[in-house]
């Protein structure tokens, strides 16, 4: 993957920076223990102007990861909203992926970091397709010898820095096995879901997606899509996967923010839908891409409007 696009300025801490400004000290709580959480949040083109999308769920699901770590944002939701859509104004960009951390700044290596200042920052810089061309040519995975962390020892709804490491170890086995991407196991041995995105079947014309109880994280565009199934009147189902149903599967497709809807055409080595992505895959992602570019009605609901602040 290529490395990041520096944009112009970084919000950080109630202010605006300059990129390479907003620097943290090496001795912050977040970097030693991972004691941060943080969001991913896209932004696209549309007829008016850039346009965050579910940028307030994405907002309420940092503070929930937060609360999670008791840790306490000295920002309100917001102050965080408004911050991101004055930050595309600020950097002159429209199709970005959002990056808002809060973390425990540094004050002492205690475990509990009670007394450690909480920083904030939200950068947003140019990104196209996470997976690459894996978005119109369709991914190969492996499924991971890395299983998803349990619930019972880190929450699996909460977005925090620290987990990630499960994630890079599950995608470095994944590429040095010549895969693109990983699919998890949780604990009991059912499938979970990528590294970074939720994981969607399809069977016999109906699409199903697994739940909380399967350890993944609640992916706010996984409920995007369920809700966009319904309106193409496509059966949607939640409950567990197994390994058998992956194999059994006639098309298979991740969801994420950065992944957006991410066809699977190949889980180690045998072909998903004859090694292409497949049709309800494709309605579903081409929909997807309706609703965030804003050209559908009945979802602009969920687009935050930067240019609407800029001329407020
Ligand atoms: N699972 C994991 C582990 C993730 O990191 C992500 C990305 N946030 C997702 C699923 C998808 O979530 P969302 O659609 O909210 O980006």
């Amino acid at each position: 993957m290529a490395p990041f696009t520096k944009s112009d300025t970084i919000w950080f801490n109630g202010a605006f920076v300059p990129w390479d400004a907003a620097r943290v000290h090496v001795m912050a709580h977040g970097l030693h223990y991972g004691t941060g959480v943080f969001e991913g949040i896209r932004s696209y083109e549309t007829d008016d102007g850039p346009a965050v999308f579910r940028l307030d769920d994405h907002i309420a699901r940092l503070f929930a990861s937060a609360a999670l770590y008791e840790l306490e944002i000295p920002y309100t939701a917001a102050e965080l909203t408004s911050a991101t859509l004055e930050l595309l104004t600020r950097n002159r960009l429209t199709r970005t992926y959002i990056r808002p951390i809060a973390f425990f700044d540094a004050h002492s290596l205690t475990l509990w970091p009670r007394e450690c200042p909480v920083s904030v920052a939200i950068a947003a810089m140019p990104l196209g397709a996470y997976l690459g061309e894996g978005i119109t040519k369709g991914v190969r995975v492996c499924i991971s010898s890395v299983r998803r962390f349990d619930a019972s020892a880190i929450p699996t709804t909460a977005k925090a820095c620290g987990q990630y490491v499960n994630s890079v170890r599950a995608v470095q086995e994944a590429l040095r096995r010549g895969f693109d991407e990983a699919i998890f196991l949780n604990q009991r041995g059912e499938v979970a879901e990528g590294s970074g995105e939720n994981l969607f079947l399809v069977k016999d014309g109906a699409i199903l997606t697994n739940g909380e109880e399967a350890g993944v994280l609640p992916g706010i565009t996984r409920a995007s899509v369920l809700e966009i199934a319904a309106t193409l009147g496509i059966p949607a189902r939640v409950a567990p996967i197994s390994v058998a149903d992956l194999s059994a599967a006639d098309e298979l497709f991740f969801t994420g923010t950065a992944a957006e809807v991410t066809p699977i055409v190949d889980v180690d080595g045998r072909a998903v839908s004859g090694g292409t992505p497949g049709p309800i895959t494709l309605r579903l992602q081409e929909s997807f891409f309706d609703v965030v570019h804003g050209r559908d009605p009945r979802f602009t609901r969920w687009l935050a409007y930067a240019d609407a602040l800029a001329s407020s």
